[in-house]
This record gives C-alpha cells, sequence and structure tokens, in this order.
C-alpha cells in the first residue's frame, strides 16, 4: 500500500514560528498549482493500491472544495485508489465555514487535521495565530456535524506562558470535543523565522525541564481521556491512528507531490525543490534524488523507536542491548512481555538522547 502526499505551499499569512515551506496566498497562482498538481498525477505509475491521501501545507483549506474534489477524481482515475483509503487535508480553523466542510466531505475527504494549536486566545496571540479558541472549538463542532468521524487535533507544547493551568484549560477543552486523534508537538524555534529573533518571547517560553513536565501532562490527561499514545507527538482513540502518518514510521512508500514535497517511492527518496516558479514552469516533476538506498537497518530501527509498539530487542545493535537494562531501571524504556522495547512516556520526553543510546553499536 502506497500513501499520497499533496503540499499545498500557500497561507494566508506566515505565523512566527513557522519554517515550512508556503508563500502569500494568490487565487491565481494557486489555480496554477493546482493544474501543475494534476500535470504530476498523471505523470507518476503508482502500481500499489493507494491507501492514503494527505493534503498538507501550507494550508490545503485554501482549496476550494471543487479543487479538492477534482484532485482526488484524477487520484481515483489514474490510481488504485482503495474505497476505505484515509483521505487527509489540514485545515487552518479560522471563522466558521460549515457549508464549506460540508462541500469538503462530499468532495471524498474522510479525516480533517485541525490546526487548533492552543484552546487559550492568549496563546493563540503569542504565536501569532489569525484563529481564536472559539474558532477552534467551533471547527471540531461543525466538522463533527458535517459528517467527520475521524478529526485531529493540533496541540502545540512549550508555547510562552504555559503554566501547567493554562495547558490544563486547553487540554479540558480538547477531551471534551468529539476528536479522535491528537498530534502534539513541542514548538521548535527554527533558525530564521521572526520567533528565533524575539528575545522578549523567547524568554517566555518553558526550559527543558519544565516542556518535559508540560508533554508528559498532555500525556496522561490524553490517555486518561482515551487517546491512546501511539507515537512520540501522536494520540489516537483506539482504531483512529493515522494511516498516513504512520507510513513515516514505518518505512512503507509514499509519494509526494508538490513544491517542498518529499517521497520515498519506487526504493528512492527524492523531494521537489522549494521553488514555486520553477515547479509551475516544468513539465515533469522536478525530481531531486536524496538517497537511491533508504530505509536502511539504523533508519527503520529509529524511526520504530518513535512508535509505543516499539521494536524486537533482539533487533538493536549490541551497544543499545547491553545499555538496555540502564535505561529500564531509569525509567526511560520498557520491556514487554514478548521480548520488544519501547519508549516510555519519559523517555519519549527525552527521545533523542534515548535512541541515540539504544542505537549504539
Ligand atoms: S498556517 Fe501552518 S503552514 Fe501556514 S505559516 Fe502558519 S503554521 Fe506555517
Amino acid at each position: 500500500m502506497t500513501g499520497l502526499y499533496l503540499h499545498f505551499p500557500f497561507c494566508a499569512k506566515k505565523c512566527p514560528y513557522c519554517d515550512f515551506f508556503s508563500v502569500s496566498y494568490r487565487r491565481e497562482t494557486a489555480e496554477r498549482y493546482v493544474g501543475a498538481v494534476l500535470r504530476d498525477l498523471a505523470f507518476y505509475q503508482v502500481e500499489d493500491t493507494v491507501d492514503s491521501v494527505y493534503f498538507g501545507g501550507g494550508t490545503p483549506s485554501l482549496l476550494s472544495a471543487a479543487q479538492v474534489g477534482q484532485i482526488l477524481d484524477t487520484v481515483a482515475r489514474r490510481m488504485h485508489l482503495d474505497d476505505h483509503a484515509e483521505i487527509t487535508l489540514e485545515y487552518d480553523p479560522v471563522g466558521r465555514r460549515s457549508a464549506y466542510l460540508r462541500d469538503l466531505r462530499a468532495a471524498g475527504v474522510t479525516r480533517l487535521s485541525i490546526g487548533t494549536q492552543s484552546f487559550s486566545d492568549e496563546t493563540l496571540r503569542l504565536l501569532g495565530r489569525r484563529h481564536t479558541a472559539a474558532d477552534g472549538r467551533r471547527t471540531v463542532e461543525d466538522a463533527a456535524d458535517a459528517g467527520f468521524r475521524e478529526i485531529s487535533c493540533d496541540l502545540m507544547l512549550a508555547v510562552p506562558d504555559q503554566t501547567q493551568a493554562r495547558l490544563a484549560e486547553t487540554l479540558d477543552v480538547l477531551t471534551q470535543l468529539p476528536i479522535t486523534h491528537v498530534s502534539a508537538y513541542l514548538l521548535q524555534v527554527e533558525p530564521g523565522t521572526p520567533l528565533s529573533k524575539d528575545e522578549a518571547l523567547l524568554a517566555r517560553c518553558p526550559d527543558a525541564d519544565e516542556s518535559a513536565d508540560r508533554y508528559l501532562q498532555a500525556v496522561r490527561t490524553l490517555e486518561a481521556a482515551g487517546l491512546r499514545q501511539y507515537e512520540v507527538s501522536s494520540f489516537a482513540r483506539p482504531g483512529s491512528e493515522s494511516v498516513h502518518n504512520l507510513k513515516y514510521w514505518t518505512c512503507a512508500p509514499y509519494l509526494g507531490i508538490g513544491a517542498g514535497a518529499h517521497s520515498c517511492f519506487g526504493g528512492r527518496r527524492f523531494c521537489i525543490p522549494k521553488d514555486l516558479p520553477a515547479y509551475l514552469a516544468a513539465e515533469t516533476p522536478p525530481e531531486v534524488t536524496l538517497d537511491d538506498a533508504p530505509c536502511g537497518t539504523e533508519e527503520r530501527l529509529m524511526l520504530a523507536l518513535r512508535l509505543t509498539r516499539g521494536v524486537p530487542q533482539d533487533d538493536l545493535p549490541a551497544g543499545g542491548r547491553r545499555t538496555l537494562p540502564a535505561l529500564v531501571r531509569a525509567g526511560y524504556v520498557r520491556l514487554h512481555v514478548d521480548g520488544r522495547v519501547s519508549l516510555t512516556p519519559e523517555g519519549f520526553a527525552v527521545s533523542n538522547a534515548v535512541i541515540a543510546a539504544l542505537l549504539e553499536t
């Protein structure tokens, strides 16, 4: 089974912390861009069944429902699209767009990933988001009313002024909404972003210990609400784990289409450069090969250790097996009865160091 990722690199306004590839939205450029995406869908031969389609960005909810439908019709015509494919669209919850949500559902979208981030207006303002807490809440409710059964919300952790009490308020709202999935990310300060230069705001971000506390607070609250952790940043009700995102962590094939998209497809890892004019002008996808022998043993292990199902102990290199007892005693790693090992929430809070120790040769 193959996943299809479609990158839509347009945003209404750039958020100060974001370093994803996106430019200001212009309707005409977006229309030309959809044309280029259709061109590329016709270019690739995908022999496998496609069981997930993911509209990411940027802000794909700036696409009209008709454009989304046109893209999905082309996918269904050109590829073997599974009848039960997961079709996700990332959604920016600005204002209230009930009719649009219903039209997206009718166009074939089955799952929304809503960029709620927080249910504190103060936090949303500090993050430079365009939506309010009420927008986020109503969008989730409207999506459920529009017939979406699979709804994911983004939750941002370690943001400025995020005390335990403020995060608890957000988690309280989040866990009462009709959602099936949460993606919980720690705010990363990416070089070159406006946030990275805002000393005053950075001084208000939690330090590493407080960030780990907020992360563990989120894990415990989400788990208690029935949203089980299945990956370092991902939580789901049973059966609602993201089919698409699991491909990234299990080294399953995925084809990325659009400027800035990455692929692991046909035994190669490649990307399309983040160059919109070049992408629009190209006749075929302007691929750049990154790796022609991807998914080696170490990479597979590193990705699989992000999952709570972990890896068989015997798959770890000798150094990792030697370090294992100390990591278990410290509470960072769990040994399963079937011989698998996985990180605990405390281990995920410092996952880079723990995974590096488990991969020692
Ligand atoms: S809406 Fe999303 S992709 Fe666009 S700038 Fe903000 S965080 Fe980045």
